[in-house]
């Protein structure tokens, strides 16, 4: 059994899929570690996604990011973070599979509906940054 970390992004959380969302990750076998809405500042998605800074989407990114209250999560199952990302899809919408959340519930590149963390490693670091230990269960 690992973890992984998700988010519902912006762009889902104001359209209401936050119920739907989290329906279909439970009923594909992840249990809820630590539940929690919140919103991102500048500074928070900046250092989130601090390893995208360089990229020409980061400012627009970081807006995204940051413009409404997003839901985040840790999850538990075997082979978390590989399932995780099938679930979710491909990062473009118009590439996700049928049955995905992304096919599902995504509007386009930049605003796809959810976050799913691409290694144990940044798992456990993503999980840190939005949860304390006693928030973990
Ligand atoms: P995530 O890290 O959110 O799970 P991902 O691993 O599928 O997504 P990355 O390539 O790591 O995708 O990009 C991180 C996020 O940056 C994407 O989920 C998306 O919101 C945004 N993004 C990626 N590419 C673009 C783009 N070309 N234009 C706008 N936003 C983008």
């Amino acid at each position: 059994t690992n973890r992984t970390f998700t988010m519902i992004k912006p762009d889902a959380v104001e359209d209401g899929h936050t119920g739907a969302i989290l329906e279909k990750i439970t009923a594909s076998g992840f249990r809820i570690v630590a539940l929690k809405k919140t919103q991102m500042t500048t500074a928070d998605a900046e250092e989130f996604y601090a390893i995208h800074k360089e990229r020409p989407f980061f400012g627009e990114l970081v807006e995204f990011m940051t413009r409404g209250p997003i839901v985040a999560a840790v999850l538990e199952k075997e082979n978390a973070v590989a399932d995780f990302r099938t679930l979710i899809g491909s990062t473009n919408p118009a590439e996700a599979a049928e049955g995905t959340i992304r096919k599902q519930f995504a509007k386009s590149v930049g605003e796809n509906a959810v976050h799913g963390s691409d290694s144990d490693e940044n798992a456990a670091i993503e999980s840190a940054f939005h949860f304390s230990g006693r928030e973990m269960f």
